[in-house]
């Protein structure tokens, strides 16, 4: 029987008895998918319309938000098959020690709910992914079907994310790339010591083999697409991964070389970090508490730098503080711009864009827009302070035809002049 997520509950007793166990599952298996931030949608208020008051919901079940390649913000059902999993990895909720309830969904219960939901437009795409049950071959096979009975049998077009699992066969891997929009892969933890003292049934050799066969399939699949118009397919959207943050003694600088070396390595679309948040029931060997939400965001200000600022990991990493770690009560393009004040200030009328990238305060559109607007007059304070939201930050490292900073670059209480006021930081603290 197809599942109907109506409001209304018609249908015979058997029938209304499999809806609603359906429906536990999917709270299981949502809730336990929501420590996978590969596709998370966070930061938004808690509201719902249960009381009858207003329309939608920001905690519908297993809803979340991912950009689409062309950058279109789309909701995607994000589940679990399972939460029963055979690994042992501390950091993880369903780890097999670990006290919760647990669920399983089969291939086609997923796919009735997929396109149960899709009909009603609540989501545009699925984000599946997986506990490991059996074994690694036999759960992949797992996810592997429900995204072929998606395509093959109800020619759904719609988006899909599927995780993959590193242990299993290269071959199942591939047909999940044949299938899928997006395939990941979690390298799950920065340091190799890490993995091995926190996830002791995974091997970081094998996380990155898995990882550098999927690259491989991407680039032939491209090739073939060039010279045969019908060759199929192989995850256009391309492949990701994530990086839990904080559940081991990684600094950010073994974040930032991790990330980098996979950038290079293996042509990612995207690294994301997630702050680790403590479990229920958690392991002995975890911090006690989850480390401040801002390192987070910090990072991803990193990850940006080196893919849209052309900084090199090496830069990022100078912008660290003794300890290797990033400031939180600045970013990082401010803080490294502080360490090297010797290249600055620059002249917004004549600097090159990679100078200009690097001023604190100017993002690339508003390095677009001076690049674009000197070229028909000379820039004043004014004209540029239209282009940032703080011309407080951004002064002390320009100059135009009627700015210049003196010695405001050199002042030794400029981080002070400069850092958030503490009230803003403490919205991100954990
Ligand atoms: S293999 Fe995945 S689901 Fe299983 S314990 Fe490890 S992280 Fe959790």
């Amino acid at each position: 029987m197809p599942f109907d997520i109506g409001e209304s509950r018609g249908g015979t007793y058997s029938e209304q008895m499999a809806a609603h166990s359906v429906l536990q599952k999917l709270g299981i298996l949502a809730d336990a998918a929501k420590y996978d931030a590969s596709c998370a949608s966070s930061g938004t208020a808690k509201k719902n319309s249960l009381a009858g008051k207003g329309i939608g919901s920001t905690e519908g079940m297993g809803i979340c938000h991912a950009y689409a390649p062309d950058g279109r913000c789309i909701s995607l059902l994000k589940i679990l098959l399972t939460n029963h999993c055979v690994f042992d990895c501390h950091y993880c909720v369903n780890r097999k020690s670990s006290n919760v309830a647990r669920a399983r969904f089969n291939p086609q219960e997923v796919v009735d709910l997929t396109l149960a939901f899709y009909r009603r437009n609540y989501i545009e795409g699925l984000f599946l992914s997986s506990g490991i049950v059996k074994n690694s071959n036999h759960t992949m096979e797992q996810i592997v079907e429900v995204a072929r009975i998606l395509r093959e049998e109800h020619d759904f077009r719609g988006y899909i994310h599927l995780k993959t699992i590193p242990e299993a066969d290269a071959e199942i891997v591939h047909q999940a790339g044949l299938y899928a929009d997006r395939v990941s892969i979690n390298v799950e933890l920065p340091t190799d010591s890490g993995l091995t003292r926190l996830a002791p049934d995974k091997d970081a050799r094998q996380i990155e083999g898995a990882m550098g066969k999927v690259r491989s399939d991407l680039a032939e699949a491209k090739d073939a697409r060039k010279r045969f118009k019908y060759a199929p397919r192989f995850a256009p959207a391309g492949q990701s991964t994530q990086m839990i943050v904080g559940a081991d003694a990684a600094t950010d600088a073994d974040i930032v070389g991790k990330a980098s070396r996979l950038y290079d390595n293996f042509r990612l679309r995207r690294v994301y970090y997630s702050a680790f948040s403590p479990i229920p029931d958690a392991s002995a060997v975890l911090p006690l508490k989850r480390p401040p939400l801002i390192r987070e965001h910090r990072l991803y200000q990193s990850d940006w730098l080196m893919r849209f600022y052309g900084y090199k990991p090496s830069e990022v990493m100078q912008a660290t503080e003794a300890d290797g770690n990033l400031p939180l009560d600045i970013d990082p393009k401010l803080a490294w711009a502080l360490k090297f004040r010797e290249a600055f200030p620059v002249d917004v009328n004549r600097a090159s864009k990679e100078q200009l990238l690097r001023v604190p305060g100017l993002g690339v559109k508003a390095v677009a827009k001076i690049l674009a607007s000197r070229r028909h007059r000379a820039l004043r304070l004014d004209d540029v302070a239209l282009l940032t939201q703080s011309i407080t930050k951004v002064r002390p490292f320009i100059c135009t035809v009627d700015w210049r900073p003196v010695m405001l670059t050199d002042r030794a209480d400029l981080r002070s002049l400069l850092a958030p006021r503490t009230e803003q930081l403490e919205l991100f603290a954990a």
